[in-house]
């Protein structure tokens, strides 16, 4: 649970900031022109340049925007990487990403997968010629297995959804490495306040910014960091000739965000681990799928990875129907029925119905997301508020 990062340096050192300061201060610089401690939102489309044939350092804000640049500085910096890029939305990045690949080549992508990456790989990906095969990443061997000549991406989530299993990275990387394969990783269950992928040699991090980044549910976004600039400029050169890029209102407030990144998620995983302890030992409930807890199968691994915390995601499964299921999502007071995920308020839903409700029958059932499994995302309210929300509605 330890931040290495926070170790105060000596005034000789450069300073290496602690990760909470970066997210206040890099990209946050004060303006030049006023002195303002925020920075100017830049609306401009278009920019004057200094002569025909002649290029400014801006020239137009699909291929660059001063309050773009301004978050993806946070972003790379916090990610521990050398840039980033923040796209319209989480699934524009996981796109961007996909399109590194051409026909023929093949990904091997998670099983416990977000239900909108599992719709672009299989019903958009597969228009390209591009082939998909799920494995699951809590087991190595099992990934590298499913290694074709073909395979040119690797696809994780540092938390799965919403089974909440934990790939470990560092042998997946490893992997991939020995097999010239690019590994990708979408972080937005973990969060950079509690893992950077690319410390443990992943290639790509992603983030559906709408979530923990953006933190408050009022704006979409999507973002990527790497460490090797010859694979950065490959992302920015497609992200610019594809176009969906993040609009300067987003990026304003996925900075604002990124500033109280590591104390939301540190505050939410606290409770998150409370609430995860008590529906433990509530008789109408079969199981509880948290990886703070030691009964998750990578309980051991998330200790040595995660820092800070275990996460604000917490699934279980009722011992009942589908419907029944659907009663309990349907009558909370405080957590809102609603698909989404970590914003201050908390939110509840049913993966089988909602969030995954775009797999196949056949993928939900052979992996694992039963009819009675609901999935929390734990806010900022009280712990005692949201334990006797969830009380009332399990009954
Ligand atoms: C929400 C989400 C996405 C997609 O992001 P959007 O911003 O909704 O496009 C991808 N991965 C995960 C894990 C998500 O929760």
């Amino acid at each position: 649970m330890s931040d290495e990062t926070d170790v105060p340096q000596g005034d000789a050192a450069p300073p290496p900031y602690s990760f909470r300061t970066r997210a206040i201060h890099v990209g946050n610089e004060i303006d030049p022109l006023t002195g303002a401690v925020v920075p100017p939102i830049h609306l401009a489309s278009t920019y004057r340049q200094p002569g025909a044939g002649e290029w400014g350092e801006f020239d137009y804000s699909r291929s660059g925007n001063p309050t773009r640049t301004r978050l993806q500085q946070t972003l790379a910096s916090l990610e521990s990487g050398t840039g980033a890029l923040a796209f319209a939305s989480g699934m524009a990045a996981i796109h961007c990403v996909t399109m590194l690949l051409g026909k023929g080549d093949h990904i091997i992508a998670g099983c416990d997968l977000y239900g909108g990456a599992y719709r672009l790989l299989h019903k958009i990906c597969n228009r390209s010629g591009i082939e998909v095969t799920l494995v699951d990443m809590a087991d190595p061997a099992a990934v590298e297995a499913a290694i074709t000549p073909a395979t040119r991406l690797i696809w994780a989530e540092t938390i799965g959804n919403p089974r909440l299993s934990i790939p470990d990275l560092r042998a997946i990387s490893a992997i991939a490495r020995r097999h010239g394969i690019w590994t990708g990783v979408d972080n937005t269950f973990g969060t950079p306040a509690l893992i950077r992928p690319l410390e443990h040699g992943i290639d790509i991090v992603m983030h559906s910014a709408t979530k923990y980044l953006g933190g408050h549910s009022d704006c979409l976004g999507g973002t990527l960091a790497v460490a090797d600039e010859s694979l950065f400029d490959s992302l920015y050169y497609i992200q610019n000739a594809t176009g969906a890029v993040l609009d300067p209102m987003s990026c304003f407030l996925v900075s604002r965000g990124l500033k109280t990144l590591q104390l939301r998620v540190r505050e939410q995983s606290a409770t998150a681990l409370e609430i995860a302890r008590w529906l433990q030992q509530h008789p109408r409930v079969r199981t509880v799928l948290y990886p703070g807890l030691p009964s998750h199968p990578q309980h051991e691994l998330a200790k040595q990875t995660l820092q800070g915390g275990f996460g604000a995601m917490v699934t279980f499964e009722l011992d009942a129907s589908i419907e029944e299921t659907a009663r309990v999502c349907e009558s909370t007071k405080l957590f809102h029925l609603a698909v989404s995920l970590g914003a201050v308020e908390s939110l509840i839903e049913q993966p089988a119905t909602m969030s995954h409700a775009s797999y196949d029958a056949e993928d939900r059932a052979r992996f694992g997301i039963t009819d009675g499994l609901i999935r929390l995302s734990v806010g900022l309210e009280s712990f005692e508020d949201l334990r006797n929300d969830l009380q009332q509605a399990i009954g």
